[in-house]
């Protein structure tokens, strides 16, 4: 499995750099205001334990776990909720940090649910997006790069179960 080619394809320096703009971007937002961080895992850990370092409000950090290719490397477009966030969100200005936004299936499914909670705000953020993948309309407030319609890993992203400890973003070139 770790022996699969990697082709380096966004760097440690441009993640640091746009999880800077992003957490400036949000303080900004939010001046002045207390902000719940929702991590949706497994694979925006990372993007988000650097971002929430970059914003200068006050921050409470809630986790949400979902699931949607098990594994592979097509979405199965069904959500399956693996951990609910341990705290209700009515009232609070919630920013969802998700790792990509591919089909757009689980992104709208996490939006649905917190807006279910009655929160004061929703900010949705995804460090990736692959415009010619979306399957259904999401719209996003900040994204840090958008890409090609193609399989990525590193930096909390995963290919069955591995490569999420990569600091860089790479394409896999040969798949088994
Ligand atoms: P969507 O529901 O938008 O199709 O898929 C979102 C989820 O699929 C992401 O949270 C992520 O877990 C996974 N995903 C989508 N594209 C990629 C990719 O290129 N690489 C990896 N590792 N996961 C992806």
């Amino acid at each position: 499995m770790t022996n699969l080619t990697l082709k380096p394809y966004i760097t440690e320096e441009q993640l640091q750099a746009k999880v800077k703009e992003l957490g400036a971007a949000l303080s900004k937002k939010f001046k002045g205001e207390k902000i719940v961080a929702v991590c949706v895992l497994k694979g925006s850990f990372m993007f988000y334990s650097d971002l929430i370092r970059n914003i200068e409000n006050d921050v409470t950090c809630e986790f949400f776990g979902v699931s949607s290719y098990h594994g592979g490397t097509t979405s199965s477009g069904e959500v399956k909720v693996t951990l609910d966030l341990a705290s209700p969100v009515e009232n609070c200005h919630v920013v969802l940090v998700e790792d990509i936004v591919d089909t757009g299936l689980t992104m709208n499914y996490l939006k649905n649910s917190i807006l279910s909670r009655k929160p004061k705000s929703l900010t949705t953020v995804a460090l990736l997006e692959k415009p010619e993948a979306l399957k259904v309309k999401c719209e996003l407030d900040y994204v840090g790069f958008k890409i090609k319609n193609e399989f990525v890993v590193g930096y909390g992203l995963d290919y069955q179960g591995y490569y999420r400890n990569l600091k860089y973003i790479a394409q896999v070139q040969n798949f088994q």
